[in-house]
């Protein structure tokens, strides 16, 4: 199938917040660059302190997110057996709302939109899985971060995992919608993205 300019996987886009232990690791240059580099474009950026309400209604934008979670958490409790943080998928997902918004508002965030081909599931995939303790060798969160369910939930807080990274391309969408105005994204062409996405790669000789 040959992409119309408008519909092209190009134009994915993606939402990452480093959360306040990132920024207070040292690890904005380091998380950027690896998302960066593997030739995303940085359509958006900006420093902020979230509000707790704002940190609400980003996790409630996909109604199914609480039970996602709750269910999540009591899967990966019981493989390691270990209680979860509550046996009810839907109250566990309110008490990790709830440690979540203190997480998310203790101090400064840097809210970025990505955008490119694949751009959600690329994101994904460097970011590494939820919980430090098991994400993948090469990730953001095995490489840089060392919390698990079980310590995070015997202390009663969020885990620490550096940063959040939508989920799906209509969460990504609802999201930035979420943290970005509009004026805030910038279309812009990148000088990479000839290589990137040019079919016939034939402006390079001369
Ligand atoms: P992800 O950020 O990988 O998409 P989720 O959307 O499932 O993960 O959860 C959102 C955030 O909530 C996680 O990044 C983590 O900081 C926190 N979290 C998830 N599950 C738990 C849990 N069982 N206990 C404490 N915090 C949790
Ligand atoms: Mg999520």
């Amino acid at each position: 199938m040959i992409h119309t300019e408008k519909q092209h996987p190009k134009f994915e886009r993606t939402l990452i917040i480093i959360k306040p232990d990132g920024i207070q690791r040292g690890l904005i240059g380091e998380i950027t660059k690896r998302y960066e580099r593997t030739g995303l474009k940085l359509i958006a950026m900006k420093m902020m302190l979230p509000t707790s309400d704002l940190v609400e209604k980003h996790y409630t934008i996909d109604p199914e997110w609480k039970r996602l979670v709750g269910e999540k958490t009591i899967k990966s409790a019981q493989a390691k057996g270990h209680a979860p943080i509550h046996e009810d998928p839907a109250i566990a997902g309110d008490m990790i709302l709830d440690i979540l918004k203190k997480y998310l508002t203790s101090g400064p965030v840097v809210a970025m939109v990505w955008q490119g081909m694949h751009a959600v599931e690329i994101v994904r995939k460097i970011t590494g899985s939820t919980e430090p303790l098991s994400s993948g060798v090469g990730t953001i969160r095995g490489d840089f971060v060392i919390d698990s369910y079980k310590t995070s939930n015997d202390d009663g807080r969020a885990v620490r995992n550096l940063v959040h990274a939508s989920s799906s391309v209509k969460d990504a969408e609802d999201e930035i919608n979420h943290w970005f105005k509009q004026e805030e994204v910038f279309k812009y062409a990148l000088v990479q993205e000839k290589i990137l996405y040019d079919v016939n790669l034939d402006g390079i000789m001369e």
